[in-house]
């Protein structure tokens, strides 16, 4: 079976000649339905471009670019326009509404370039995002974090397969990126496609994959899936913890087996694997044979070991569970998943604990640095942000 969207070795250029900028450089990669992408890469690599050509604003120079069974760079202009209306729903990073429109206006207004107005519809989509009691406002009357659920209205008005959004939270506080961030969620949930350019590594973290562009090309070595990170995470808590069993009793060090705690879960080949790609992406260095953490790879293992410990204590401390296996098996799922905002939070709310409950130190984040105490009205909130 073929992908739902599949580019093959696309290329976009701007100007000719020796002054040409080849935006875009030959990228090459399929995604899946229902699959969330994020796309990311310095400044002026081409996320923009590439956006813009997988939404159909814009064609390439060369190259192929097939969604969902279309070769798009074969439909004439009109058609162009049709396919996008009906299959993508854009949401920008300046939110692009339209300020003589309301709210409602705004959303219709995609509609009118698809098929009939139908303001019912639209307010559904409002209502979607939690915008219908601001229908009749205009958007110099809604702030940033509204105006962008307003736009993220416009772009499922139509019910599209794909949802491609260009840094949608990159004018927005991080109450109000939360928020988007939780909308493309739901929009995920639907089973919707979403293609996201962001620059914030948590954002990145949200995705099932990541894309990292420079100069118009794909990184190749940095495109891992959801499940290679969690294995690339696990390789770096046993270091982590390897080095902890040695500067307690430094004499295990002599033996080269200790690796393989009896949690251990990768057979040696896998294990080999995983250390050749983490240290072909900085994480990890081979000196006399023995792993060792590179800055970089340090601080990451160093945020799952928090995340993995501070998840610990909530369960026992404040959700009282006092099962070792289900704490252990939660806070697992819990390692991969925490984001750096919602791990500070549960340890401001622990009150920045020291150990785990098996007394393992918990290394400090910056909410302890700041000595940080938590408003009563946002324990009860991230409790239920918790729980679901
Ligand atoms: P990003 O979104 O990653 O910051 P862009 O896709 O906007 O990057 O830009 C990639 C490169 O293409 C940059 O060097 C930019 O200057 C150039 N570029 C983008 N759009 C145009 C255009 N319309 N005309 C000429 N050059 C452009
Ligand atoms: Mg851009």
């Amino acid at each position: 079976m073929s992908s739902f969207i599949e580019l093959i070795d696309v290329k976009k250029s701007y100007g000719s000649g020796s002054t040409a900028v080849r935006a875009v450089d030959g990228i090459s990669f399929t995604a899946s339905r229902g699959e969330w992408i994020a796309i990311m890469g310095p400044s002026g690599s081409g996320k923009t471009t590439l956006l813009n050509l997988l939404g159909c604003l814009d064609q390439a120079t060369s190259g192929a670019l097939l969604i969902d069974g279309t070769d798009t760079s074969q439909l004439r202009r009109h058609e162009l326009v049709r396919f996008r209306s009906e299959t993508v729903g854009f949401v920008f990073q300046q939110f692009h509404l339209v300020p003589h429109l309301t709210a409602l206006e705004n959303v219709m207004l995609a509609q009118f370039f698809h098929s009939m107005t139908d303001e019912s519809e639209a307010l559904r989509a409002l209502k979607q995002v939690g915008m219908e009691d601001r229908a009749s406002h205009l958007p110099s009357q809604l702030s940033g974090g509204e105006q962008q659920r307003v736009a993220i209205a416009r772009a499922l008005v139509n019910d599209p397969k794909i949802i491609l959004a260009d840094e949608p939270t990159g004018n927005l506080d991080a109450e109000n990126q939360r928020i988007v961030f939780r909308l493309l969620g739901e929009l995920h949930n639907q089973g919707r496609t979403i293609i996201m350019v962001t620059h914030d590594e948590n954002a990145g973290r949200l995705a099932d994959r990541r894309v990292n562009l420079d100069h118009g090309r794909i990184k190749e070595t940095l495109v891992f899936s959801a499940e290679e990170n969690q294995d690339f995470d696990e390789v770096l808590e046993h270091l982590w913890l390897r080095r902890e069993e040695e500067t307690v009793s430094p004499d295990a060090s002599a033996a080269p087996s200790t690796r393989h705690a009896e949690t251990m879960e990768f057979t040696d080949a896998q294990w080999r694997r995983l250390i050749a790609t983490l240290t072909g992406i900085g994480l990890v260095a081979v000196v006399d044979g023995r792993e060792q953490f590179t800055p970089a790879g340090e601080t990451r293992a160093r945020n799952v070991i928090r995340r993995h410990r501070l998840a610990e204590r909530l369960f026992m401390d404040v959700l009282s569970i006092r099962d070792e296996q289900e704490i252990e098996s939660s806070a697992c799922k819990f390692e991969h998943i925490l984001s750096p905002d919602v791990t500070d939070r549960i340890c401001t709310l622990l009150g920045h604990p020291g150990a785990c409950p098996h007394g393992s130190p918990i290394p400090v984040g910056v909410c302890c640095e700041e000595k940080r105490v938590l408003d009563p009205a946002g324990v009860a909130n991230l409790l239920s942000s918790i729980r679901k």
